[in-house]
C-alpha cells in the first residue's frame, strides 16, 4: 500500500511527536514550522511529566497521562541513540508542602488516591520534610512525597523528536503557513505567506495557541485555497526564574502557593510559574518575576540568596473546558488537529501522536481517542 505524504503545521512538541511517530509508521512527513523548531512554550517549559495532577485528571486525562509516562520511559533510549540528543530524562521527588496543620488532611487524601492508582506516593511528618530540604522555611507541617514523576529537557526533546523525523525521511521546513490547499472537501496540502505549496494526502494543525487564530491574509477568495479553521483555544502566558544557587538545596522539587522549585541537571534551580490569558505577548514582566519569586520566598528564604540567570515566558495552548483537541476536524478529508495540550504538552505529546498517527492511517482502533478529548466535542 502507498501512504499517502502528511503536511504537519507546526514545529512544537506535539507537532515533532506527530511526525516522529507517522515517520516511524512509514510515511513522508514534512513539518512546516515558521519560527523555529521549539522555539515557543516546547523549547521553554519546565519539562515535568507529573500524570498525578492536571486539567482532567482525576477524569479522562487520567489513563492517557499514564500511558504517555510509559511511552517517555520506553522511547528516551532509543531516541538518544538515534539521534545522538541526549533530552535528560530522568525519575525526580517532589513534595508537595503542607504550610500548617489544617493542610494535612488534604494531602492525605491525595496520597490515597495516587496509591489508589498506582502511583507512589507517601505523606511525610514536618521531621522527615527538614530531613529532604533542611533550609525550607520553618513551621511547615509536613508533606506529600510523589516519585511517579519524571523530568526531561523539552527544548532538546523536541529537537530530537525532529532529528528522529530527518532520520526517517522526513523534512523540517520553515514557513508561515497562510491557509489549506484544497477543496470544501478534501485537503491536498497547505499554502505558505510566499504562495508556495506543500502538498499532502493529510494535514495535521499543530499550531499550538496560534490554532485559535487564522492568519490574518489568508487567501480564501481562491478556490484552491481554504482559511485554516480557527479552534476554541486560547494563549495562556507562564513565566518561569533560572537562579543561581550554591548548594544542594532542592535536588528535590518542592511546591506549596502555587510556586514550584526544583533543581534541573544544569546546577540552576527553576522557580514557576504564572497564569495569565494575555493575548499572544511573550515578554517577561517585572510583575511575573515578583510574583514568583514573593511567592517562593515564603517556604524557601534560601532563594535570597540567589541570582538570577535567566527568565522566560512562553504560551500554553488551552481548550475552553481545559483539555486536548484531538481528531478529524469538520468534514474536509485528511484534515487533523492536535492541539491544546495545556499545562500537559510535554507529558501527552506522546499519546496524542499515538492518536493522530492512528487516525492519520485510518487505524482507529489501535490507539481509540477518549470522546472526551475529540473535536467532535465542539462540532468541529
Ligand atoms: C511556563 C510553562 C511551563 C510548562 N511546563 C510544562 C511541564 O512541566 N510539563 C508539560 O507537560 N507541559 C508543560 N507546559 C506546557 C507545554 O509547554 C505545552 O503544552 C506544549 O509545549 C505545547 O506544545 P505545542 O506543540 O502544542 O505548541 P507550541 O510549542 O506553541 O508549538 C506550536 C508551533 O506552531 C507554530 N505555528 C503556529 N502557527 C503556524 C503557522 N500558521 N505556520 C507555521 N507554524 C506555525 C509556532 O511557531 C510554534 O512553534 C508548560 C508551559 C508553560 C508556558
Amino acid at each position: 500500500m502507498s501512504l499517502p505524504d502528511v503536511v504537519i503545521i507546526g514545529g512544537g512538541v506535539i507537532g515533532c511527536a506527530a511526525g516522529y511517530e507517522l515517520a516511524c509508521a512509514g510515511m513522508k512527513v514534512t513539518v512546516v514550522e515558521r519560527d523555529g523548531i521549539a522555539s515557543h512554550a516546547s523549547g521553554y517549559s519546565y519539562g515535568g511529566l507529573y500524570p498525578t495532577w492536571g486539567a482532567g485528571i482525576p477524569g479522562p486525562v487520567l489513563e492517557p497521562a499514564k500511558q504517555a509516562l510509559d511511552l517517555h520511559i520506553e522511547l528516551y533510549p532509543r531516541l538518544k541513540a538515534e539521534t545522538g540528543i541526549d533530552f535528560e530524562l530522568r525519575q525526580v521527588e517532589s513534595i508537595a508542602l503542607a504550610a500548617d496543620e489544617a493542610g494535612l488532611p488534604a494531602l492525605q487524601k491525595d496520597c490515597d488516591w495516587q496509591i489508589s492508582q498506582g502511583f507512589d506516593a507517601e505523606t511525610l511528618s514536618s521531621r522527615d520534610v527538614y530531613g529532604m530540604e533542611p533550609s525550607l522555611a520553618p513551621g511547615l507541617a509536613g508533606g506529600l512525597l510523589q516519585r511517579t514523576h519524571y523530568e526531561l529537557d523539552s527544548y532538546k526533546f523536541t529537537s530530537a523528536l525532529a532529528r528522529g523525523i530527518e532520520k526517517h525521511g522526513g523534512n523540517i521546513v520553515r514557513a508561515d503557513v497562510m491557509a489549506l490547499a484544497g477543496s470544501r472537501d478534501c485537503v491536498t496540502g497547505v499554502k505558505t505567506r510566499t504562495g508556495s505549496v506543500m502538498s499532502g494526502g493529510a494535514v495535521v494543525m499543530a499550531t499550538g495557541p496560534w490554532a485559535g487564530s487564522t492568519p490574518e491574509a489568508a487567501p480564501a477568495r481562491e478556490s484552491s485555497a481554504l482559511p485554516l479553521p480557527s479552534l476554541p483555544v486560547k494563549a495562556v502566558k507562564g513565566e518561569i526564574l533560572r537562579m543561581r544557587l550554591p548548594g544542594m538545596d532542592f535536588h528535590h522539587r518542592c511546591g506549596m502557593y502555587g510556586r514550584n522549585v526544583g533543581r534541573k541537571p544544569d546546577g540552576l534551580v527553576w522557580i514557576g510559574t504564572t497564569e495569565v490569558v494575555d493575548n499572544f505577548d511573550e515578554q517577561t514582566t517585572a510583575e511575573g518575576r515578583d510574583f514568583i519569586f514573593s511567592g517562593a520566598l515564603k517556604y524557601a528564604p534560601k532563594l535570597a540568596d540567589a541570582e538570577l540567570v535567566q527568565q522566560t515566558a512562553c504560551l500554553r495552548p488551552v481548550a475552553v473546558d481545559g483539555l486536548p483537541i484531538v481528531g478529524p476536524l469538520g468534514s474536509v478529508e485528511g484534515l487533523f488537529a492536535a492541539v491544546a495540550a495545556g499545562k500537559k504538552g510535554v507529558l501527552l505529546s506522546l499519546v496524542m501522536a499515538k492518536w493522530t498517527s492512528a487516525l492519520v492511517l485510518g487505524k482507529r482502533d489501535a490507539w481509540p481517542l477518549p470522546p472526551e478529548l475529540s473535536t467532535a466535542r465542539f462540532g468541529l
